[in-house]
């Protein structure tokens, strides 16, 4: 779009790793809000423009989040949670939250465990098939003229002094200005073939899958160790999970164990006595995520365009790392930035001002939230968990100050 000649190598399959292993939601990532804010305020920034070019491979779907007794923060924190998400919600289509009565909460999803129930609280995202997604960008690629290659990936790199001129991919020299490295967990082991290192925390995640919509809604479900996972109902059937644990295994041999299936059973079964115990597959992937000072608590899921002239003082290689699918055109958009600067290209992006299938758009009447910000915050777990807290706190205080207007019916608010 910017007029550059481009190839895109893929080793396998387009969008079969770990984006086919995510949770299929375009979403503003409502559990950084408790330490990283700015990172959920950027993603659903951007999930707001995701919504506009991919708009019709995007459902809205709404999640409910059933409280218990015994809840560690009780509903009212819950609640403050959710509206303080709802301050970023207009930016990507989405709603303001419900409060559900127990009631309300068993008419909604029939099966949920009523014993301790107290409520519940909702919200919404986005579901999409995340493989459809990565074609809708590869077909608007092609349509500029990228040139897309599958079935081969990067074996080697070209190197002039210290410059990367080009690559090597099954058996053929393939020269180029630029090279970006945008291969998720695998970003260090590519970067590796330049003697340089990017040093990932992979997070595994596994989801449970049935072939069958097994809920009407979504579901947010508290795990024994205090944890989230979901219950995701989709045309293609439904998911649970994720898991989220360290891993040290390989990108490409990342396995599901059986501990993360008896975890996921356990949980959904806790509250959806029942579920079918026989599920028709697991699908796992990891979490590329950037490594990163602080504890895996604060592990921030925000991304970084790498300049290795700069970082490693070898030129011609581009590396962007971590982030999520929900803000998949901001890391290309900052990515091809810094590629037209060094090419000297002037061209600004317009892959917000443009449907994945050709068709024009206004602006964005939101805007992107504060770099500087961003970059401070960057390298500063602790600034980054004290800045959520404090609008946190805010939003706690102001929940206990005004009443609660019951929100209008379910079905009809979300339009299911
Ligand atoms: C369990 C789980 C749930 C998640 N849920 C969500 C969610 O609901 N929403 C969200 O926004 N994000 C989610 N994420 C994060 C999101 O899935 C990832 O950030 C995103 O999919 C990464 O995309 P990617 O293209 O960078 O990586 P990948 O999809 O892994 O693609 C990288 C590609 O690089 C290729 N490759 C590797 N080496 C080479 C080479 N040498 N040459 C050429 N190609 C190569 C691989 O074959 C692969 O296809 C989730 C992640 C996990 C693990």
């Amino acid at each position: 779009m910017r007029g550059l000649k481009t190839l895109i190598l893929e080793k396998k399959s387009f969008g079969q790793a770990t984006t086919a292993s995510s949770s299929h939601m375009i979403h503003g990532g409502l559990r950084y809000l408790m330490y990283d804010r700015l990172t959920t305020q950027i993603t659903c920034w951007d999930s707001g423009n995701i919504l506009q070019i991919a708009q019709k491979n995007l459902i809205r779907l709404p999640i409910i989040w059933p409280v218990y007794q015994g809840h560690a923060h009780g509903i009212e924190t819950v609640e403050t949670l959710l509206e303080s998400y709802d301050q970023f919600q207009p930016m990507k289509g989405g709603l303001r939250h419900l409060r559900l009565s127990k009631e309300e909460t068993l008419s909604l999803i029939p099966g949920l465990r009523a014993e301790g129930l107290i409520g519940a609280v909702s919200f919404d995202e986005w579901w999409v098939n995340p493989v459809e997604l990565v074609k809708k960008n590869l077909e608007s690629a092609r349509r500029y003229g990228a040139q897309i290659e599958e079935g081969r990936g990067l074996d080697e790199f070209i190197l002039k002094d210290r410059r990367i001129i080009g690559l090597k991919s099954n058996g053929e020299e393939i020269h180029a200005k630029i090279l970006i490295n945008a291969a998720g967990p695998w970003i260090d082991e590519v970067a590796g073939l330049a003697d340089i290192r990017i040093p990932l925390r992979l997070q595994k995640g596994t989801h449970l899958v049935y072939q069958e919509k097994l809920i009407p809604f979504g579901l947010l479900l508290q795990t024994m160790d205090q944890r989230y996972i979901f219950v995701i109902p989709s045309p293609q059937g439904t998911l649970i999970g994720p898991t989220d644990i360290a891993t040290d295994e390989k990108p490409g041999e990342i396995k599901t164990s059986q501990e993360e299936i008896q975890y996921l059973l356990k949980t959904a079964l806790h509250y959806l006595p029942s579920l079918p115990v026989q599920y028709d597959s697991t699908v796992v992937g990891a979490r590329p995520i950037l490594a990163q000072k602080g504890n895996e608590k604060l592990l921030s899921r925000g991304f970084e365009v790498l300049d290795h002239e700069k970082r490693d003082n070898l030129a011609g290689l581009i590396t962007i790392g971590g982030g999520k699918m929900s803000d998949f055109r901001l890391m290309a958009e900052e990515t091809a930035n810094l590629a037209c600067v060094k090419l000297g290209i002037k061209n600004p992006c317009r892959t917000s001002l443009e449907t994945l299938d050709g068709e024009a758009l206004s602006p964005s009447s939101f805007k992107r939230p504060s770099s500087i910000l961003q970059g401070f915050l960057k390298t500063r777990p602790h600034l980054r968990e004290a800045h959520a807290f404090s609008h946190l706190a805010f939003a706690f205080l102001k929940h206990l100050a005004h009443s609660h207007p019951k929100g209008p019916e379910f079905k009809s608010y979300y339009s299911v």
